[in-house]
């Protein structure tokens, strides 16, 4: 048998006549950027997150940079980020003329540990900038009395996280702002590019709209200097076709998880901590490994396909290297690198493939 780590395929025959009737919609109607195919989205998606206003922008990466700038971010400001993760969380930051200040994880939950972000504070921090790595939500309440303290911003990366729900209520809204991407492969996914931003804050909506429509809120008035960056209609629609799904596919990834959980528990493998307060999204299912490349590449002959999320942290990256953070500065993130492995989950995953891969992981470790 050969399980792929996902099958993006598989996602979208299983919506096959919903999706090709929301694209042949969006063909007919005439409205190709903009109208009323992304506003029904925003609509449904600001609702399935409880929150007032959601905007659509044109990837995650856009979604946290527009954020970012709507709260005002620039050069010489600092923005505090967990020292694991995605690069493009850090990304976001420097595209303001930021500064990223990476934080060590907690070693248990891979997010960004509060007891560490009060020492990394300066008088130029404006912003905590969480993720929900792995789509396991990072601890809000913590973050927030942080923030309102020190009277600073919370942005949440929400990009592995469409679903999960802090403390019974849905991530979308607890801080001031999440940001979201619909790349393919993430548990809510477009056929291509997209993102948007949800918020309770009237006001930042509408600057992250704004600036996302070259800084004009009246046409051919120009109040700052904006970005092109929209949510097609054609990916609203798909968006919108799956949206009612999203419950049900991440249902799955939960009982895959389960049995992950049950099957390795007490195998010396380093499994996902999953606190009382959190619902997770089970974007990604990561686990620990010493020996982690051995591992890997058995897997791989056994047919099983696993990925690394990821293996160079941030700061260790060329692109950070004007930061001078040399080898050593962020242990955890680094001996994070060296030891995580995903295994595959997805909602069109079989019972015979789960069972395959836990076969398969007994076998090599
Ligand atoms: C995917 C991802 C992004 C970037 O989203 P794009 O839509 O690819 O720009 C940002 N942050 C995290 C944590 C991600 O997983």
């Amino acid at each position: 048998m050969k399980v792929p780590f996902l099958d993006l395929g598989a996602a979208t025959r299983e919506l096959r006549s919903q999706i090709g009737a929301a694209g042949q919609r969006v063909i007919d109607s005439g409205w190709y950027v903009g109208g009323p195919e992304l506003e029904a989205f925003e609509q449904d998606y600001a609702a399935y997150c409880q929150v007032d206003h959601c905007v659509g922008v044109g990837n995650g990466l856009d979604a946290l940079t527009l954020a970012l700038r709507a709260m005002d971010v620039g050069p010489g400001d600092e923005v505090i980020v967990a020292s694991n993760g995605y690069i493009a969380t850090l990304l976001a930051v420097s595209m303001t003329g930021a500064t990223p200040v990476p934080v060590d994880p907690d070693p248990a939950t891979h997010n960004l540990d509060p007891t560490r972000v009060e020492a990394a504070i300066s008088p130029r921090t404006r912003v905590i900038l969480p993720t929900h790595l792995y789509g396991q939500p990072a601890d809000l309440d913590a973050l927030l009395a942080i923030a309102r303290a020190h009277e600073l911003r919370l942005l949440e990366d929400g990009a592995q996280a469409h679903g999960a729900s802090y403390k019974g209520r849905r991530v979308g809204a607890h801080g001031d702002a999440v940001t979201w991407s619909f790349y393919p492969s993430k548990n809510l996914g477009a056929l291509g590019d997209g993102g948007a931003v949800t918020t309770n804050d009237a006001a930042l909506a509408k600057r992250i709209r704004t600036l996302g429509n070259y800084g004009s809120a009246t046409r051919y008035v120009n109040d700052e200097r904006g970005v092109n960056s929209r949510l097609d209609p054609l990916h609203a629609a798909v968006l919108r076709a799956k949206l009612p799904h999203l419950d049900e596919w991440n249902n799955r990834r939960r009982g895959i998880a389960g049995r992950y959980l049950a099957a390795f528990t007490g195998m010396g493998i380093g499994l996902p901590q999953v606190p009382e307060w959190a619902g997770p999204a089970w974007h990604l299912f990561v686990v620990t490994l010493t020996d982690r490349d051995a591992v890997q590449a058995r897997l791989r002959a056994a047919g099983v396909e696993t990925l690394i999320h990821y293996p160079i942290p941030p700061h260790r990256q060329k692109a950070y290297a004007h930061l001078g953070l040399p080898a050593g500065s962020f242990p955890i993130a680094e001996q994070l690198a060296s030891q995580v492995l995903s295994l595959p989950i997805g909602p069109q995953m079989s019972d015979a493939q789960a069972e395959w891969v836990i076969a398969a992981v007994r076998e090599a470790v």
